[in-house]
């Protein structure tokens, strides 16, 4: 079967079905929110669903309108929209702005500094411990340093316009910093996030051909030292070995002294390597911006590869910082002098787009943390956000539940008074937990914005618009964001496809902020997302619209479980597991089985101090007997002592589906696996066969 082909009967069989999604009951956005903000920049939904219809019938007028407002243009642009979504009409290409010339880095610093607010503070950066001392990095500061890195980028190193410079930094003010002076000057960054071991650094080091690499001596995370530039140098003679395939080399790596460690720890090499501070202060503090086509690659950033290998998203210029730039500012409803706090990383879509190139554009004021949320006690979080009076904070589910299972006194301890407005995006957030979310942090004074987007998106595309008049759903992710025509598709008996209600999510029209290929493989690009569903974009994920027009997320297409004929999304069952107060994270996926074709096998992570028992494990089954009916039942409970994530915090069912399928028959060299790269903890994957094989033993454990 070819990817298209397994892609189309996956959406088939999840269309089969309506999706059982309990529907909760609504919250509307708080009026303290509503009277305590400064003047909201949309006044209430009725206004919002009136610009939403505006950006719809007129999306070039709409998004001209946008771009004018929000970016610089050093020269208007020619055509404002030229694209084809229709692959049997040829190759798929958007453009917009096309003609225009502008900066992003110019419109993310300058523009402030230009305008008199360079005393403005870019990013307060939280200590590792939090009675360290903390950096503060104005606006006229960041722009100091961009440019004498750019200088000496420029010059120093020969960048030139449409070169690579790699980027394995933590996350640290000069992670945003190096992004934006290589932006300045025309080049490209692949931003490898600092997690990423030396194998992963020099495969996306390669596919990019970065000329420079960025990095540092080391950080500390938490207790944990991690020293980058070993791995750094590691990746780089993993480059130069494959060097002759390449037919290019690393010429330059700028480390800079972070930790200031011992020099035994690290190696310099000559002339090859050479100290961030030397070249900054060797270097000229002016360095003209280069204006370069809307079109123009601004960055280059791989996605989170839960399912599969990552693949290289490429953005243009203008489109992507217009995206990114209007969805924080609306989403976010923020206003200058807010401070703004997401518990993410600048290596992620995410972060490049609300701590870097959106949230920059809009003047915010960031905090920039490289340490553990929770370390070191369970309540650092909001010591941080009492300590800087945070008023936006952004955190990916996977977080907020292991802050829920931590228990409330740690959030109750300190006073969270500044924040108006919570936040979460990356993976479906479960009902339960999003009530947490809203009751016990943000005491049901802060409406809770569920995002969904993805690496491709580069900015939000559904929301649930923190204004006057929209009611919250709980697990929800709202509505779309302005200018994005998402189309439910469901198949018909005779094979054809129609708009539903339920079935795959695809997106109708581009959006500023759309990827524009996938790194030297534009036919990968065409095919994963252009030719499930000729005319649309394919997002890969299931979904529901329910009668208010509002959208929940049920999984991916590839993770819906089929039992007896009827279709069942993993959000709905994990978000019942997860109701139980016992259980902290669960994950599930299908199974075969000899009469029903598949069964549901959870994978449960129970809070702490709670042991697993009989008892429990009947109540689980019980729980999602109740709320989503007798098929949804998982046969079979794995207690886990954690599950296997991303670097970026998402589930990896892909692997315990093949864990549940034959994990007690793996082999030891884990090939089976496939990628296992984008990994944060490999070995959860030893304890789960463990355990897996264990429950094969003794069947008894076996529900
Ligand atoms: P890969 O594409 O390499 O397998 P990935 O899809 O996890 O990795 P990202 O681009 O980081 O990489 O994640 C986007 C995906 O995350 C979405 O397609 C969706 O499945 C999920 N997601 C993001 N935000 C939300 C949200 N608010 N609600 C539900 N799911 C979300
Ligand atoms: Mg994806």
């Amino acid at each position: 079967m070819s990817i298209h082909q397994r892609t189309l009967h996956k959406a088939v069989l999840f269309s089969r079905r309506f999706c059982s999604q309990s529907f909760e009951k609504g919250y509307p956005i708080p009026e303290s929110f509503l009277v305590n903000a400064a003047p909201h920049h949309i006044e209430n939904f009725d206004k919002y669903k009136e610009m939403y219809q505006w950006s719809i019938a007129e999306p070039e007028a709409f998004w001209s309108s946008q771009a004018k407002k929000l970016l610089y243009w050093k020269k208007p642009w020619n055509k404002t929209l030229d694209f084809n979504f229709d692959i049997q009409k040829g190759n798929i290409h958007v453009e917009w702005f096309k003609g225009g010339l502008t900066n992003a880095c110019y419109n993310a610093v300058d523009r402030w500094v230009e305008a008199g607010q360079g005393d403005r503070v870019a990013y307060f950066e939280e200590p590792n411990l939090p009675n360290e001392p903390s950096r503060v990095f104005t606006y006229g500061a960041l722009l100091e340093q961009i440019q004498r890195l750019s200088h000496f980028l420029r010059h120093q190193c020969h960048i030139r316009k449409g070169d690579t410079v790699a980027i394995y930094l933590p996350n640290i003010p000069e992670l945003p910093i190096s992004m934006l002076a290589t932006c300045r000057i025309g080049a490209i960054h692949s931003v490898v996030y600092a997690g990423f071991s030396a194998n992963a650094l020099a495969e996306r080091i390669m596919d990019c051909k970065a000329r420079v690499l960025i990095t540092c001596d080391g950080f500390q995370r938490g207790t944990k030292m991690l020293n980058l530039k070993s791995v750094a140098d590691e990746a780089l003679k993993i480059v130069d070995r494959a060097a002759s395939h390449h037919h290019f080399q690393v010429k330059h790596q700028i480390v800079l002294q972070h930790l200031k460690l011992d020099q035994t720890e690290y190696s310099m090499h000559h002339p090859r390597d050479i100290y961030w501070h030397e070249a900054l202060s060797n270097s000229d503090p002016h360095c003209p911006v280069e204006w370069v086509d809307a079109e123009h690659p601004i960055l280059v950033l791989y996605t989170s590869g839960s399912t599969g290998k990552p693949k290289g998203v490429v953005q243009a210029t203008a489109g992507y910082q217009l995206h990114a730039t209007s969805t924080f500012l609306y989403s976010m409803n923020y206003h200058l002098g807010d401070v703004f706090f997401a518990s993410a990383d600048c290596g992620w879509m995410l972060g490049h787009s609300f701590m870097v190139y959106g949230s920059l554009a809009n003047g915010a004021t960031h905090v920039i943390y490289s340490g553990v949320p929770t370390y070191p006690d369970p309540g650092r979080t909001w010591a941080i956000v009492d300590k800087y009076q945070v008023n936006q904070f952004l955190g990916a589910p996977t977080l907020i539940r292991s802050l829920l299972r931590e228990g409330d006194e740690h959030v109750k301890k300190h006073s969270r008074k500044s924040l108006r407005l919570l936040c979460t995006a990356g993976e479906p957030i479960n009902p339960h937990v999003w009530k947490w979310y809203y009751e016990t942090v943000g005491e049901s004074r802060c409406p809770i914005v569920d995002t969904w987007w993805q690496t491709e998106t580069s900015g939000v595309m559904l929301l649930p618009p923190p204004v006057q008049g929209f009611i919250q759903k709980p697990g929800s992710a709202g509505v779309p964001f302005f200018g994005i025509l998402p189309k439910i598709f469901a198949q018909t008996e005779n094979g054809t496809f129609q708009e539903s209600n339920q079935g795959t999510l695809c997106i109708a029209r581009p959006w500023p902020g759309i990827l524009r290929t996938l790194l030297n493989d534009h036919r990968r690009f065409e095919e994963t997302y252009f030719h499930p569903f000729p005319g649309y974009y394919y997002t890969g994920d299931g979904c529901v619209r329910d009668e208010d027009g509002c959208y929940w997320l049920s999984g991916r297409i590839d993770d819906v479980i089929g039992v007896s004929g009827r279709r069942i999304g993993t959000t709905e069952v994990e978000s019942a597991l997860i109701s139980h107060p016992h259980v902290a994270e669960a994950a599930v996926v299908p199974v075969p089985h000899e009469l029903k074709g598949q069964a549901v096998y959870a994978f449960v992570t129970l809070r702490a101090n709670i042991q697993p028992s009989e008892n429990l494990h009947l109540e689980l089954r019980q729980v999602v007997r109740e709320k989503i009916g007798a098929h949804a039942v998982p046969e079979m409970i794995q207690w886990s002592p954690a599950l296997p994530k991303t670097r970026s915090g998402k589930i990896v069912r892909r692997i315990l589906r093949i864990i549940a399928e034959k994990g007690h028959m793996l082999s030891a060299s884990r090939e089976e696996l496939g990628d296992i790269s984008t990994l944060a903890e490999p070995q959860v994957i030893d304890e789960l066969i463990q355990i897996r094989l264990s429950l094969v033993n003794n069947k008894k454990q076996v529900a």
